[in-house]
């Protein structure tokens, strides 16, 4: 089901057929507050009331038009200046192949560097970790912006082989890390191709973050996973090495595990919302479908009503 759905995901014919129904739209909203950034900001508001923080991004990938990569660009700027002027505790996320990196890395960084330097000190900008074969690129991205500025975090998966030495690489440069299980349907040739591995491997890639941190690495640690079972080991696993419930945070997106947030944010750890939004939400929609199949039943509901 998983791999069926993750394919769809890439499918243009059930793109153009999706989006124009209405009870996918319905379904689509459980997890996306509305398709403009008004929404997404007043979203973030609400859940500030609550105690929880957002990070923004606007949906889509892939881009192939540098005047699109451009657009994107200047709205990610505009999304920052309202960020400061509603008093939010926001950040932003975003897609490398959105800036343009299809079309070639000189124009993205170019484009990623106009949006870390208008983020200035008010927060950190993150990169998405794409499918596997942008993995380099993106790495190597990240590591000159890090040079050029602190404010910037690259997430990256539990489920690749390689991950473990890329964080090896990457924690002298004092990053910020958004540690995922990833989303997208990769060959077991560079994926963990059982679940149960993932997990295995997301803890330990955790508690390799938690140790750096404990031995005074300066590395902001955000452990992205609604998976509640990992949430307590890792938690668990934090207090029992004598790590505060500040030097680590985690992060989720809208519309999942709610109470669980929620719980985080009252019991004393930072707790952060993704919240997407925009048009094209269609292959990001397929993947939390993907995630929990279970959600292809919601969108049954749906339709009969
Ligand atoms: C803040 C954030 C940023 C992310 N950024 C990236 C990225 O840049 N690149 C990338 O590849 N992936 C990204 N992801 C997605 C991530 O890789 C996983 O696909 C996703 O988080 C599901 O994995 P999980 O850790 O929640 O564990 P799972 O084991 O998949 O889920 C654990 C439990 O959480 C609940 N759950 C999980 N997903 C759903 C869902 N869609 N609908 C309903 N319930 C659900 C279920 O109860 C499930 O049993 C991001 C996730 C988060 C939270």
């Amino acid at each position: 089901m998983r791999s069926l759905l993750l394919a769809g995901s890439q499918s243009r014919w059930l793109r153009e057929q999706a989006t124009r129904r209405r009870f996918v739209r319905r379904a689509v909203s459980r997890f996306m507050p509305g398709e403009t950034v008004d929404d997404a900001l007043a979203a973030a508001r609400t859940l500030q009331e609550s105690g929880l923080q957002a990070v923004f991004t606007h949906l889509g990938e892939n881009i192939s038009d540098p005047a699109e990569a451009d657009a994107v660009t200047r709205h990610y700027l505009d999304v920052l200046d309202r960020i400061r002027m509603m008093n939010l505790s926001a950040e932003v996320s975003v897609k490398l192949t959105q800036l343009g990196l299809d079309l070639g890395a000189e124009l993205c960084y170019a484009n990623l560097g106009r949006i870390i330097e208008r983020a200035g000190g008010h927060g950190v900008v993150w990169i998405d970790m794409e499918a596997s074969p942008y993995v380099d690129a993106t790495l190597e991205l990240y590591r000159r912006a890090r040079a050029a500025s602190s404010n910037v975090g690259l997430c990256v998966q539990a489920y690749l082989y390689r991950t473990q030495n890329d964080l090896e690489s990457l924690l002298p440069l004092q990053p910020a890390i958004r540690l995922v299980k990833g989303a997208y349907k990769e060959p077991a040739s560079v994926a963990f191709p059982h679940k149960r591995d993932v997990d295995e491997n997301y803890f330990r890639l955790a508690a390799q973050l938690l140790a750096a941190k404990l031995q005074g690495t300066n590395v902001r640690v955000a452990l992205a996973t609604h998976d509640t079972v990992l949430i307590r080991r890792l938690t668990e696993a934090a207090a029992s090495i004598g790590l505060p419930k500040d030097a680590y945070e985690f992060q989720m997106l809208y519309g999942i595990q709610r109470a669980e947030q929620l719980r985080l944010a009252k019991e004393g750890w930072s707790s952060v919302v993704l919240i997407a939004y925009g048009t094209y939400w269609f292959a990001w929609y397929m993947r939390r479908l993907a995630e929990r199949p279970a959600n292809v039943f919601f969108v049954m509901r749906n339709l009969f009503g």
